[in-house]
């Protein structure tokens, strides 16, 4: 049955184990560096303006966003990594968090890293993406802000995170624009293909 990504609805935020959602429904997990543009690939996503909260606080960074999509999944964001001026406990309490989410099996139907198209992944992004690999699940990665480079960095800066990122060929790495749409159809796609079953 098609689903309608447009029907999307701010679920819960779970600040603990205790509150994951486990109800066997897909789960589409967003990961991504602060202020790569992770609600806005959400809300992209969504055809929406502001169902992801864009640019919220820094700090604000240790608790899971669970959002329903048309009853048949959920998007799952995950609170984003890198932010400087995040204290020791703040950065403590996201690791603890992370760990308690990737060790529990069967969370995640597919993972969704997010890097910034401009610039090499940082050791955080790889580390990030290690967790996905390492937790098995299928992930593909999202190069969002694409529509800030010329033409021609595309496929150089593309190439440079499939290294950065240790990908597979099989591995998939989606150029996107959360500005302008870039890509959505394609993300869209691997979205489908891995919930409709
Ligand atoms: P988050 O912290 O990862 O959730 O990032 P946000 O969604 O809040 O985005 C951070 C900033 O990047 C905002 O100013 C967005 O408008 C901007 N941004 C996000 N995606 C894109 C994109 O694809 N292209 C451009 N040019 N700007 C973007």
């Amino acid at each position: 049955m098609a689903i309608n990504f447009n029907k999307a609805e701010f679920i819960r935020s779970a600040a603990q184990p205790a509150s994951f959602i486990r109800d066997q429904l897909p789960q589409v997990a967003f990961a991504g560096r602060s202020n790569v543009g992770k609600s806005s690939v959400i809300n992209c996503l969504s055809g929406r303006k502001n169902l992801a909260r864009v640019g919220a606080t820094p700090g604000k960074t240790t608790q899971i966003n669970y959002f329903s999509v048309d009853g048949k999944l959920y998007y799952t964001d995950l609170p984003g990594y890198g932010y400087a001026q995040v204290s020791k406990t703040e950065r403590e309490r996201w690791g603890r968090l992370m760990e308690q989410y990737f060790s529990e099996s069967g969370l995640i139907t597919l993972g969704v890293q997010i890097v910034d198209a401009r610039h090499a992944p940082t050791a955080d992004d790889v580390t990030m993406c290690d967790w996905f690999k390492a937790s098995g699940c299928p992930f593909v990665v999202v190069a969002n802000k694409v529509d800030k480079l010329k033409k021609r960095e595309v496929e150089p800066n593309l190439l440079r995170i499939r290294e950065v990122l240790s990908l597979r060929q099989t591995d998939r790495l989606i150029p996107f624009s959360a500005e302008t749409g870039f890509g959505k159809g394609e993300l869209l796609g691997a979205i489908r293909e891995m919930t409709e079953r």
